[in-house]
């Protein structure tokens, strides 16, 4: 048998469980290795204190010798918790993050040695950065990049490391990473929804974007998956023929979690604890060995950070229990996928979550005035947002037949689309006290009891409204939430400045009070943004027809999606809102189509590495065992041997035939991928390795799997789908 397979299978059937004990409540070690608020207090001198929470709350500047305090009591801090290096911890727009250890350890002039670490070392650091990708800034303006503190999201220690989240930006200012628009964005998003919801309470100062992450995941076994160069190389499987059983028994959904899987979950949780990630469910998902984690929403720049740094120490516990995480958005075909749902809000800081209708008539219309916003602006930005979570590994899923679609639309459920309806009947202008008493009564003032059970029951929706949050659900796995949350905060912003420049003109032109005014332009809105609401199977034929109609973009496919990202509207949008310049808008977007580029590039790859060294050897392997049975017939039966070799004949025809289609198919997809290597125009490039290489993938693969379902299992040289699947 193939060695490597047989290795691997043999190696995972022998594991046992790695046991993990937790024997303290987890509420008394929740963030020990955070310098939170509580570290704060207890290490900084109350200045110091002071201005980290001004920095927070209002993004004011700390002054250097304020710095060089914290940074001293951080030091503290850490070297009592047994840290040895600090780290500026950043996410670049690889997607993932990066950082860059320094020992606190250094020798003064005399040599002696000591523990240095001040306020310089704190706020600023330049690391090498200068191969990480920023679509041409760094060439265009300058060549350094530095990293700055960003005091919103506390720093942590994670092995001997202090962390300290930070942004990347050049020296000319332009943001190099995806924390940096994000911040801005937030910035925008607190200053617009701010101003709105002083309309119904005066005492709102702060408005905070709340973000609740659901990440899907698969855990393979380390070995099996070592063993198949496209899951080490691209993170999905290239080839694979489907189990015979897969997910259609629907009985891995909410099952009992396998024991080596709910062990690997423990030892997680128990690390997410101590760094302050309020991690809170856990459960199986719908196909075999992929698992979903969730935990209680945050303030969405922290709550972006806990997400990357959760994938992180996931792979290396993943390490410990000797399985393998991925976090591919599609690494098998023929089951689902994984996405990462982003559930969204907003929240006042005087603890109010806008998007959660209220008790009285003013607070309903305050939640109705925030959802209303929302649905006209994902309307207006419908495909921008969809552009946020473009990327080669998403499209198996956003493309594809799977939840969601491609398409934009909005879930808000039966009983608020009646509530819509009735809005758009209020009248013009000034309402009548009659109007008036019936909208507080049966209108607004009947929300609350319909909301409670408001879900998207078939879940195709890409963007629905679940009670009091927004869940966004098109957010690839392995993604950066950041990039969607930016461009969903910014949009968000933007409609609630319109919203409130129109109210405050009907009120000072028309003489409107001011909830008539409100009612007269949510009115507009609800017309206006129609066309975004669909509460029914998204995967349907009938409503791609439809989305088609209510001119709806539609983009399968990277490339298409992300041209909308430096069209005039977007361009405008970014730079008005003072998110990204123009410059930063059109760097992410060649980075998005290089990465692209760069992932497809890699997968053909791999296909050629692995139909020219696994696939073809073994079934030519096959081949001459059926030649030399063939023979051996012939030499006994003599001219009547077919007869007696019918089945031999018979998969030997087969398995020519799929050979010299893997072989040729695989050639072709050679030459299309130099072809499309010699295209300058980056967007040509990508298109043409869209259009012209990745549709060869599918085509391989099916020869491919022919051919595994046809040579002997023993020398099959790759993990099948049953191995690592169902191995656990
Ligand atoms: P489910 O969708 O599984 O029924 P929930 O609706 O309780 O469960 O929550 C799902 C996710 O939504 C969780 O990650 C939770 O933290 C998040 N969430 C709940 N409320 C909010 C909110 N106001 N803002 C952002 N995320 C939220
Ligand atoms: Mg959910």
């Amino acid at each position: 048998m193939s060695t490597q397979r047989t290795n691997a299978v043999l190696e995972s059937g022998r594991r046992k469980p790695v046991s993990v004990v937790e024997n303290t409540r987890r509420s008394e070690f929740f963030g020990s290795h955070v310098f939170n608020e509580e570290k704060m207090i207890q290490y900084l001198t109350r200045d110091a204190f002071e201005s980290v929470k001004n920095a927070i709350f209002t993004g004011s500047k700390i002054d250097r010798k304020m710095a060089d305090q914290i940074a001293e009591s951080m030091k503290a801090w850490a070297l009592s918790m047994g840290a040895t290096h600090y780290t500026h911890w950043f996410q670049p727009l690889t997607g993932a993050t990066a950082e860059k250890h320094d020992a606190f350890f250094d020798l003064l002039p005399d040599g002696r040695a000591l523990e240095k670490f001040g306020g310089g070392q704190l706020v600023q650091q330049e690391p090498d950065a200068s191969s990480f990708p920023s679509g041409g800034i760094r060439n265009t303006f300058e060549a350094r990049g530095y990293t700055a503190w960003d005091p919103s999201s506390p720093a942590f220690i994670y092995g001997a490391t202090l962390c300290i989240p930070t942004i990347f930006v050049s020296y000319t200012g332009e943001a190099l990473d995806n924390k940096a628009p994000l911040l801005r964005a937030l910035h925008a998003v607190d200053q617009a929804a701010t101003g709105v919801a002083r309309y119904f309470d005066k005492s709102v100062n702060k408005v905070m974007a709340t973000l609740g992450w659901e990440q899907e995941y698969f855990l393979v076994d380390k070995a099996l998956a070592a063993s198949r160069p496209d899951l080490v190389l691209t993170g999905r499987t290239l080839v694979g023929q489907a189990a015979a059983k897969g997910q259609q028994l629907d009985d891995h959904y909410f099952g009992v979690i396998p024991l080596r899987a709910i062990n690997f979950m423990k030892d997680l949780e128990v690390e997410c604890t101590k760094l302050g990630i309020p991690v809170k469910t856990r459960h199986n998902e719908v196909a075999p060995n992929q698992f979903e984690l969730a935990p209680v929403f945050e303030e969405a720049n922290l709550a972006v950070d806990h997400n990357l740094l959760l994938m992180d120490i996931m792979e290396k516990i993943a390490d410990r229990h000797d399985l393998k995480v991925l976090f591919h958005e599609k690494p098998f075909a023929g089951i689902n996928g994984s996405g990462k749902h982003n559930n969204w809000s907003l929240a006042t800081d005087t603890g109010v979550n806008l998007l959660s209708p209220g008790s009285t008539p003013m607070k309903n219309l305050q939640f109705l005035t925030f959802f209303v916003n929302t649905i006209k602006a994902v309307d207006t930005y419908e495909e921008l947002l969809r552009a946020s979570i473009a990327s080669a590994t998403n499209d198996h899923r956003l493309g594809a037949n799977e939840a969601p679609p491609a398409i934009f639309s909005i879930f808000i459920g039966e009983q608020l689309s009646a509530v819509l309806d009735e809005l758009e009947g209020v009248s013009q202008g000034k309402l009548s006290p009659e109007e008036k008493t019936e909208l507080k009564l049966n209108v607004v003032g009947k929300i609350p009891e319909i909301l409670l059970d408001n879900t998207d029951r078939n879940r195709t929706s890409p963007f629905a409204f679940t009670g009091n949050k927004f869940e966004m659900r098109g957010v690839g796995a392995k993604m950066n939430c950041a990039k969607p949350m930016t461009v969903l905060n910014t949009i968000v912003a933007r409609q609630l400045i319109e919203f409130k420049k129109e109210v405050d003109k009907l009120i000072d032109k028309k003489k409107l009070k001011k909830d008539e005014a409100i009612f007269n332009v949510l009115r507009e809105y609800i017309k206006a943004s129609k066309r975004i609401r669909f509460d029914g199977d998204g995967y349907s034929e009938s409503w791609q027809k439809e989305a088609a109609k209510r001119k709806l973009s539609n983009n399968k496919t990277t490339p298409e999606a992300l041209e909308v990202v430096v069209s005039k509207s977007s361009l405008n949008l970014f730079q008005e809102m003072q998110v990204m310049s123009e410059v930063e808008v059109r760097a992410r977007h060649e980075v998005d189509l290089e990465t692209y580029i760069l992932q497809t590039q890699i997968e053909g790859r791999v296909f050629n590495e692995l139909v020219n060294t696994h696939i073809i050897p073994a079934a030519i392997g096959y081949q001459n065992k059926l030649i030399d049975n063939i023979r051996g017939v012939k030499e006994i039966y003599g001219s009547g041997f077919k007869q007696h070799a019918e089945a031999a004949l018979a998969i030997l025809e087969e398995i020519s035939g799929h050979l010299a289609a893997t072989h040729k198919k695989s050639e072709a997809m050679t030459e299309a991928r130099k072809k499309a290597n010699s295209e300058v125009d980056i967007r040509k490039k990508a298109q043409a390795y869209c259009h012209e290489v990745r549709p060869y993938f599918e085509d391989i693969r099916y020869h491919c799997d022919k051919l595994e379902q046809l040579v002997e299992d023993k020398d099959w040289p790759l993990a099948k789908y049953r191995e690592l699947l169902f191995i656990r």
